[in-house]
């Protein structure tokens, strides 16, 4: 039964994001008290950040994250920053500059342009575009530190011409403690962090508080209560999407390196969860990428970790050919998808719905994660069908001018005029008629 396997599949490839662990369900009775659903968890925490401002921010920072800040400490100083870039060590700095070089090279070419129409009887229609003033950007920091999540959202909003950031990331050694982190900011011109990270911080961003001004939009991706509450305040603000934990499709042929299919998987389940699904339709292929994977995953530094996995969100799909196997991949639609087959092109052409493509031998998915140019927050959980990933364009907002002359607006009258009539709507006639016809 294809369908039901299907559905398996497309279980695996959507890591429960929602599942709380065992240490979070007592974390939340030490908080509130009570046993309380993640979603109750964010309404409260950000009512109560939207109601008492700072006061509030400071006490969950404390109460969640186990660090006491200040109204003077809650933003890392200029100081601290100077020093953290002035540790730093050059040849990771110098790599944080390339890195930059190539995503503003990048999303500066795919930047939207203004649009002018022409009005045929006399006037003009444009579509002009502007950025956004003030943005906010969560970088995790709960169990890993991510230089590469500043870079991947702070400088598509810089191309974008954004001209205030404002980094939030948990006061924890992987988050706002994290020299690299603040060097990174540093280095691509973020001059505003602060301490502060999960909803509180999320609400703080949409709200402002005392010291953290409100801001546009909040982007970047988080845990299960970063994406609750960017849920929660959206209305308030704008955001960029909900992503899930990380997954890859991998659709090869025999032309592909089963050694590097393998590295490609372990690549995505290293992040644990995350999800690697392999189609393909030649049975030997898939043998021996399942021969390099065990090979290859006893010398990861996080075997276990990444085992478990893809015990739990691996998956291999034998298909009947190129076709089915693109069928399956498209309707997968997933975050990132690689193909690697004798015309990968072509192959690629067949499969449309993923968050980023890579193609050939030559393109893991680790250089998007870390330095081509296209941002690494992307559609996750086949959101792809609908959903794209976040770029420069995601931090303009566009507006339409309409300017008609005479003769123009006389041309187009009786369109808007019966429209009018139909609605019953006669001052809106009226506004046409007394410019169109003499009294
Ligand atoms: P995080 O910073 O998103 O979350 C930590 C915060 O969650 C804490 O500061 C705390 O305030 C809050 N929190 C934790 N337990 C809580 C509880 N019981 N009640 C209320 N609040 C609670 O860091 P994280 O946990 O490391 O998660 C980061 C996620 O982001 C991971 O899933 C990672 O894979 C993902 N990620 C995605 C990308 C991407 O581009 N898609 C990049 C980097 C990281």
């Amino acid at each position: 039964d294809v369908e039901a396997q299907l559905q398996q599949v497309r279980d695996k490839l959507s890591p429960k994001g929602d599942v709380v662990s065992e240490a979070g369900r007592k974390r939340t009775m030490e908080v509130f008290g009570q046993p309380l659903s993640p979603l109750q968890v964010v309404q409260r925490i950000c009512s109560d950040v939207e109601k008492r401002g700072l006061a509030a921010v400071l006490e969950y920072g404390k109460s969640l994250d186990g660090k006491q800040l200040y109204a003077s400490t809650i933003r890392v100083s200029e100081e601290e920053l100077r020093l953290a870039h002035e540790a730093a060590d050059p040849e990771f700095l110098q790599t944080i500059r390339d890195i930059r070089e190539n995503i503003l090279r990048f999303q500066t070419a795919i930047l939207h342009q203004d649009v002018e129409v022409p009005i045929e009887h006399g006037g003009k229609l444009r579509h002009r575009y502007t950025p956004l003033k003030r943005v906010g950007i969560c970088v995790p920091g709960g169990a890993a530190a991510y230089p590469s999540t500043v870079l991947m959202t702070a400088v598509p909003a810089l191309a974008a011409g954004v001209e205030e950031l404002a980094v939030i990331a948990p006061p924890t050694p992987f988050g706002s403690y994290n020299l690299d982190l603040l060097a990174t900011c540093v280095e691509i011109g973020v001059k505003e962090v602060y301490r502060v990270g999960g909803a509180q911080g999320v609400a703080a961003l949409a709200y402002g508080v005392e010291g953290i001004p409100k801001v546009q939009k909040i982007v970047g991706p988080g845990n299960l209560f970063v994406a609750l509450a960017k849920k929660h305040v959206f209305g308030e603000v704008d955001i960029d999407s909900i992503a899930g934990p990380s997954e890859v499709v991998v659709v090869a042929d025999t032309t592909a390196k089963p050694a590097y299919i393998a590295a490609d998987m372990l690549a995505q389940a290293e992040h644990s969860p995350g999800s690697s699904v392999l189609i393909s339709w030649d049975e030997s292929l898939i043998d021996a990428a399942l021969t390099e994977l065990e090979k290859q995953v006893a010398v990861l530094e996080r075997c276990d970790l990444t085992v478990q996995s893809l015990i739990d969100f691996g998956a291999v799909i034998v298909a009947k050919d190129e076709d089915e196997a693109c069928r399956i991949a498209t309707d997968l639609a997933p975050e990132h998808l690689h193909i690697t087959t004798q015309d990968s092109e072509a192959t690629a052409e067949k499969i449309l719905t993923a968050g980023a493509t890579f193609l050939g031998n030559y393109s893991p998915v680790a250089l998007g994660d870390y330095a081509a140019g296209p941002s690494h927050v992307l559609p996750t959980g086949a959101t792809a069908h609908w959903a794209s990933g976040l770029s420069a364009n995601d931090f303009l907002r566009s507006r339409s001018v309409i300017h008609f002359t005479e003769n123009g607006l006389k041309a187009i009258a009786p369109l808007v005029t019966t429209l009018a009539d139909k609605e019953g709507l006669t001052a809106h006639k009226r506004s046409v008629t007394i410019r169109t016809e003499s009294e």
